[in-house]
């Protein structure tokens, strides 16, 4: 794996927040793009008695990554601290460890967390986070619940991330309002325009796939930088993970395994 990983810093240590802490955060004024505030406990509202805020859960559920393959040292360890079950629905809580995607309401899944290493694995095998052992400055195109924009906060110099369901928008802003962290912004908005007034970025990844990329995307790639994004492929009609770099000599594209991801939509919901 490429570069000495950073150890992922979440501003607090969730692990350590306690029913002690306020209530989890209430919805702040939505904006075009809002900050995050800081709040909140994100383990409120989960059972007691699931062990779901135990960390050894989520050491059990890396140590299942790493056996499948996944090496990154520094993605690893932002999940193991990461709680992914704060970012589902209650009721599924329980299946917040498992190696699937879960509903998050209008249609929409969280990622599986084996997806998810992969692409930040392949994210940070780009030239400039390689080189800066961090993914940089970072565009994320389908916020989702806010699961993996967490993530990339701890392993990024900056976030923006776009979603174009208000509602999601809004849930993931209150989810991460938690984390107390700075280095994310969420942005409500059709995510295949991009986010021109903070490009151009380092890494791109779209958690959301279409049948080609729009061509925003590649025009908001730094140089040296890296786009991974689920592309539906003509020939065999069969999404791949497709990563693009952008190099002296031009973009770079390559092919990997085959994914599933909702389709990447336009406008606004
Ligand atoms: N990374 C997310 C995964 C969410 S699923 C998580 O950790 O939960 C993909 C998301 O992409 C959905 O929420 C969907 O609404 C969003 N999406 C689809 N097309 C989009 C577009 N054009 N712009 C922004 N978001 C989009």
């Amino acid at each position: 794996m490429s570069g000495a990983p950073r150890t992922p810093r979440f501003p607090l240590s969730l692990e350590r927040m306690t029913s002690a802490m306020p209530a989890k955060a209430t919805k702040a004024p939505s904006t075009q793009t809002a900050r995050v505030p800081a709040a909140a406990d994100p383990a409120a509202g989960v059972p007691s008695g699931l062990g779901l805020d135990s960390h050894g859960v989520r050491v059990r559920m890396v140590a299942r990554l790493r056996g499948a393959g996944a090496r990154h040292d520094g993605v690893l360890a932002a999940m193991v601290q990461l709680p992914r079950h704060f970012f589902v629905d209650t009721a599924l809580a329980a299946q917040a460890y498992e190696d699937t995607s879960l509903p998050i309401g209008h249609g929409q899944t969280i990622s599986k967390p084996s997806i998810v290493a992969r692409m930040l694995e392949l994210l940070f095998a780009g030239a400039n986070a390689r080189a800066a052992g961090s993914l940089g400055r970072v565009l994320e195109i389908g916020t989702g619940c806010g699961y993996q924009a967490a993530l990339l906060g701890a392993l990024a110099r900056q976030v923006y991330t776009i979603e174009r369901v208000k509602p999601l928008h809004d849930k993931a802003r209150e989810n991460l309002a938690a984390l107390r962290e700075h280095r994310i912004r969420l942005v409500y908005g059709d995510g295949r325009h991009g986010h021109p007034p903070n490009a151009p970025y380092d890494s791109i990844i779209a958690a959301a796939g279409g049948g080609e990329l729009p061509p925003a995307w590649l025009e908001q790639l730094a140089p040296g930088g890296r786009l991974v994004a689920p592309m539906l492929d003509a020939a065999s009609g069969a999404q791949l993970l497709t990563v693009v770099d952008r190099e002296e000599r031009g973009y770079v594209w390559t092919r990997h395994e085959s994914v599933l991801f909702v389709p990447l939509k336009s406008g606004l919901d």
